[in-house]
C-alpha cells in the first residue's frame, strides 16, 4: 500500500490500554478488581465538582473561553504569579507537546532522563526533534550533571521529571540549583512536577518558588492527580511571559473544554481537602514502601503518589501474577513495576498480591 504517514513513527511504542478493572473482575468472578496502575487519587471527584461540571452541562453547545480567563486568574492567585505567565492544555502532557512545538525545529534536541515518562520520547518523536536519553543513577534518579553534560547548539528543551515517574525518586535543591546555572540560557528546562502536591522531603524544591524567576524554566503542574481531575484532563504551566504566549498561540484551540474549566474552578476551592487526601496518600505510601521492602530489595524512595519495583526481567510475570489476584499494576517489562498507592484496603490487597506473587 501506498505509504500515507511518516516512517520515522513506525519505532513508536503504541499505546497498549490498561486493563480494565470491570473486565477482569468478571473474567476472575469476582465483585471488584484493583486498578493501582495510573496514579489517580483514590477518593473521588473533590467536593463541589460534580455539582459544577453538572452546571456546566446546561451551557456545552457553546464553545469554551478559549483564553480560559477565569481559571488561569485563579491559578495565577493561588501560586502566586501573574495569569500571563499561565497557560493550561488538555491534561500537562498536552502542554508539555506543545511546548516541544514551541521550542523545536525538525533536528532539534529535546534531553530527558531515562527511564522517565513514557510520554516524553513520543513527544519527541512527533515533533520531529532528537530524543537524546541520559541513562538514571543506578540507585533510580536522574543524573543532573550528565544531563547538563549532554546539551549541545542543538539542545532546545531539557525535561527534568522531579519526582520522577515511574521511580518515584526526586532530585534535590542542590543539584538542581547547579544543573539550572549550568544548562545555557537559551535552552528551556521543564520541571514537570505531575507529583509535587505528594511531595514531603523538604530539601526537594517547589519549582515554582525555587526557580519561578529564571527566564528559563517552565513548571509544569496537574490537576489530574492531587486534585481529582484525571478524566478531565487539566493541566498548566507557569513560564516566562513571552513563553506561555507562545505556548499558547501553538495549543490546540479550545483544548481545555468549558466543564474541565468549571470542574478546575470548584476543585480550586477545596484546596483544604485536597490537603488532606494527599496526606493520607503519603501516610499509606510510608506503609506501602516498609511492608513492600521486606519482599523486594532495593526499592527506591518515592515522593510521590506511587512505588517502584526494581524487579526487572521478573517485572511482567508480576504484573500479570498480580493481575490474577484481582489487582492491577504497572509493570514495565524488563525494568521494574510502578504501583499506584490506593486506599488502605487495596494497598492491603496488593500486598496480599505480592508475597504470594513473589
Ligand atoms: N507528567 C508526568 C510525570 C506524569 O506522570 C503524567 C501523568 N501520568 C503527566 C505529566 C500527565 O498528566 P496529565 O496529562 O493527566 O496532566
Amino acid at each position: 500500500m501506498t505509504r500515507l504517514t511518516r516512517p520515522d513513527l513506525d519505532a513508536l511504542p503504541s499505546y497498549v490500554p490498561g486493563r480494565s478493572p470491570a473486565d477482569l473482575a468478571r473474567e476472575l468472578g469476582l465483585p471488584e478488581a484493583i486498578k493501582l496502575a495510573s496514579n489517580e487519587v483514590p477518593y473521588g471527584p473533590l467536593p463541589g465538582v460534580p455539582e459544577a461540571i453538572a452546571q456546566a452541562a446546561a451551557g456545552v453547545h457553546r464553545y469554551p473561553d478559549m483564553g480560559v480567563v477565569a481559571l488561569r486568574e485563579a491559578l495565577a492567585e493561588r501560586y502566586g504569579v501573574t495569569p500571563d505567565r499561565v497557560a493550561t492544555g488538555c491534561g500537562s502532557v498536552a502542554l508539555a507537546e506543545h511546548l516541544a512545538r514551541a521550542t523545536c525545529l525538525p533536528g532539534d534536541e529535546i534531553i530527558y532522563s531515562w527511564r522517565s515518562f513514557e510520554a516524553y520520547p513520543i513527544i519527541a518523536a512527533t515533533t520531529a526533534a532528537t530524543s537524546v536519553r541520559v541513562p538514571n543513577t543506578g540507585d533510580h534518579r536522574h543524573d543532573l550533571r550528565a544531563m547538563a553534560a549532554a546539551v549541545t547548539d542543538r539542545t532546545r528543551l531539557i525535561l527534568v521529571c522531579n519526582p520522577n515517574n515511574p521511580t518515584g525518586t526526586a532530585v534535590r535543591r542542590a543539584e538542581l540549583d547547579e544543573f539550572l546555572d549550568a544548562v545555557p540560557d537559551n535552552v528551556l528546562v521543564v520541571l514537570d512536577e505531575a507529583y509535587r502536591e505528594f511531595v514531603t522531603d523538604p530539601d526537594v524544591p517547589d519549582g515554582l518558588a525555587a526557580y519561578g524567576d529564571r527566564p528559563n524554566v517552565v513548571v509544569l503542574r496537574t490537576l489530574s492527580k492531587a486534585w481529582g481531575l484525571a478524566g478531565l484532563r487539566v493541566g498548566f504551566l507557569v513560564a516566562a511571559p513571552e513563553v506561555a504566549a507562545a505556548v499558547r498561540k501553538v495549543i490546540t484551540p479550545f483544548s481545555t473544554s468549558s466543564v474541565a474549566q468549571a470542574a478546575a474552578l470548584a476543585a480550586l476551592r477545596a484546596a483544604d481537602e485536597v490537603r488532606r487526601r494527599c496526606d493520607l496518600v503519603i501516610a499509606e505510601r510510608e506503609r506501602l514502601l516498609t511492608a513492600v521492602r521486606k519482599l523486594v530489595p532495593d526499592v527506591p524512595e518515592s515522593q510521590a503518589n506511587f512505588v517502584w519495583l526494581p524487579l526487572g526481567e521478573r517485572s511482567a510475570a508480576f504484573g500479570a501474577a498480580c493481575e490474577r489476584r484481582g489487582v492491577i499494576v504497572r509493570p514495565f517489562p524488563g525494568d521494574g513495576v510502578r504501583v499506584t498507592v490506593g486506599t488502605p484496603v487495596e494497598n492491603d490487597a496488593f500486598l496480599a498480591a505480592a508475597e504470594s506473587a513473589l
